[in-house]
């Protein structure tokens, strides 16, 4: 039996949390015996998010097979404790690409190429493609309805419910005005409207909204949106995104979904989550964590999505650890400019990935404040190679150590090209040099990387080109810098820490995108425990 179909569309404007509520869906499913993958349908032309700039698209999502993705992907794996590979991400550019490239190869023997049915056809088997033994496909379609280039994905929708059992789900906006103190429906019903021109009848409509929406209110949509008032689901702001599982299951969501498809639960089981979300609530201690990032100035804001994989993986740490998290993050040129003064209320600081000059003198500046104080660090790929331009600069008196990244004539390339990789530029095959994916580690023994992930093989995922150069690892490793992963052939440094800190670890992966809130990811665990050792602790007292 194929699996079913969850189309999960937004109305009104973008921005509300469609992945959000799409993870929380599944995570219901999932809670009810189903097997569950998701998909997010992301409208631009864009091949994947490989090439956006992290300033203007927030943090592009690394899959275990090399995939860069947008972030929703990194949401559904968080909620879904498991990983989804490159192909759950379908954009325009790669659909009319694949169309393009049969019609070049005589695939359409000599017919035209048209937009129905050859694109819908495309989008249709790349669907139908993820299935495997899922029980349910959810699928996210970027963007609003109404929007033009979203049309040609709702009409795959559309002809997929025709064959397929399948649910529509509409995620819309519901504005409380101020000056007359109501919920507005309207926009809602428009976004239906909308909705059924392209010939999809919702069957749940849920409502975003700063408060919980009122019974004459879900009447109202109810009515003008031809839909059950039991199928209008709120969705109001809640503390944390993790609570949205319980929102939706407080409304018998997830079971209503399984009563469209005529099924019921096979088991009942959120209780660890449930638990999680407790500890969260129910912190006894708070910990101060600075992210010091290259990417956090936003011109007069700051993003709140650059490094969202390691901001949850912070909290995923936390609500294990039933601590709550206080989490800032400081772009890395006001370190350059103010000095680590600023940095002293932290109990712990992370220093993300990052590509090129701008901010890194900041960011090792950070990391020699870490080493010198005593203040738990972790280093994340960019992190790592800081971490190792910052011991060789000033523990191995290498002056103006660098990365060939930022400096291509430094007297000590500490961070350089490999060997194989500078043979590859030459013949100007520059994709590639960049290692992508998840990649194996080995681990030495009586490290604390190794304590913290108790085993010896662990895989981690990758985003880079440049590596710990190996002409100086000898040198650094005589000066106390202890690489405590490598490669299986021992040629690239994982995972480096110094063995007499209180916590100093970096790694040359993202182990964040291996975090989820049921599982956190290791070395958060460690950074976090390390954190609460720092003098300066908050207690909190709960009645
Ligand atoms: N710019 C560095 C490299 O390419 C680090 C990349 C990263 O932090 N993801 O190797």
């Amino acid at each position: 039996m194929g699996a079913k179909y969850i189309f999960v569309v937004g109305g009104v404007l973008s921005g509300l949390g469609k992945g959000i509520v799409t993870s929380s869906i599944g995570k219901l499913l999932q809670s009810y015996g189903y097997k569950v993958t998701a998909i997010k349908i992301d409208p631009y032309i864009n091949l994947d998010a490989g090439t956006m700039r992290p300033t203007e698209h927030g943090e592009v999502w690394v899959t275990e097979d090399g995939g860069e993705i947008d972030q929703d992907l990194g949401n559904y794996e968080r909620f879904l404790n498991k990983n989804l590979p490159k192909r759950n991400n379908i954009t325009t550019g790669q659909i009319y690409l694949a169309v393009i490239n049969r019609e070049r190869e005589l695939g359409y023997k000599g017919k035209n190429a048209e937009v129905v049915p050859d694109i819908i056809n495309e989008i249709k088997d790349r669907i139908r493609a993820v299935e495997e033994d899922n029980d349910f496909v959810l699928v996210e379609i970027g963007g609003t309805t109404g929007d033009i280039q979203n049309e040609v994905f709702l009409y795959a929708a559309r002809e997929l419910g025709r064959e397929t059992p399948s649910v529509y789900i509409l995620v819309t906006y519901i504005p409380f005005l101020k000056n007359v103190g109501e919920l507005k429906t309207k926009p809602t019903q428009h976004a239906a409207a909308l909705l059924r021109e392209t010939g999809i009848m919702p069957d749940f409509i849920v409502t975003r909204s700063e408060r919980r929406i009122d019974e004459p209110r879900k009447d109202k949509i109810s009515k003008l949106c031809f839909i059950d008032k039991g199928n209008v689901i709120e969705d109001p702001d809640s503390e944390t995104i993790y609570e949205v599982p319980l929102i939706f299951k407080e409304q018998n969501f997830g079971k209503k979904i399984l009563e469209k498809f005529g099924l019921n639960p096979k088991k009942d089981d959120l209780k660890k989550w449930a638990h999680l979300l407790e500890n969260m609530k129910n912190a006894d201690k708070v910990v101060k964590i600075g992210v010091v990032g290259k990417y956090v100035a936003y011109g007069d804001s700051e993003h709140k999505d650059v490094y969202i994989s390691v901001l949850e993986a912070i909290r995923h740490a936390c609500a294990h650890l039933k601590v709550k998290p206080l989490i800032e993050q400081i772009q890395s040129t006001k370190i350059e400019e103010q000095g680590t003064e600023i940095l002293k209320k932290y109990d712990g600081i992370v220093v993300p990935g990052g590509f090129g000059k701008m901010g890194t003198e900041g960011i090792i500046e950070t990391i020699k404040y870490c080493r010198e104080n005593n203040v738990p660090f972790l280093g994340l790929c960019y992190g790592l190679q800081m971490a190792v331009i910052e011991f060789a600069r000033n523990v191995c008196g290498m002056r103006g150590a660098n990365t060939t990244e930022n400096d291509p004539d430094t007297k000590y390339p500490v961070i350089d090209f490999m060997p194989e990789q500078k043979e590859l530029i030459k013949l100007k095959q520059y994709g590639a040099t960049m290692r992508l994916g998840a990649y194996p580690a080995v681990l030495k023994e009586g490290t604390k990387v190794r304590e913290l992930y108790g085993k010896e093989f662990v895989s981690e995922r990758h985003r880079h080109r440049y590596e710990v150069n190996p002409e100086f690892i000898e040198k650094l490793e005589e000066k106390g810098l202890l690489f405590s992963g490598k490669s299986p052939d021992k040629k690239l440094m994982e995972f480096l820490e110094l063995p007499n800190h209180r916590f100093f670890i970096a790694t040359q992966a993202h182990p964040e995108f291996h975090s989820r809130f049921e599982n956190p990811a290791p070395l958060f665990v460690g950074l976090i425990k390390a954190s609460l050792e720092m003098p300066h602790q908050t207690v909190l007292k709960h009645e």
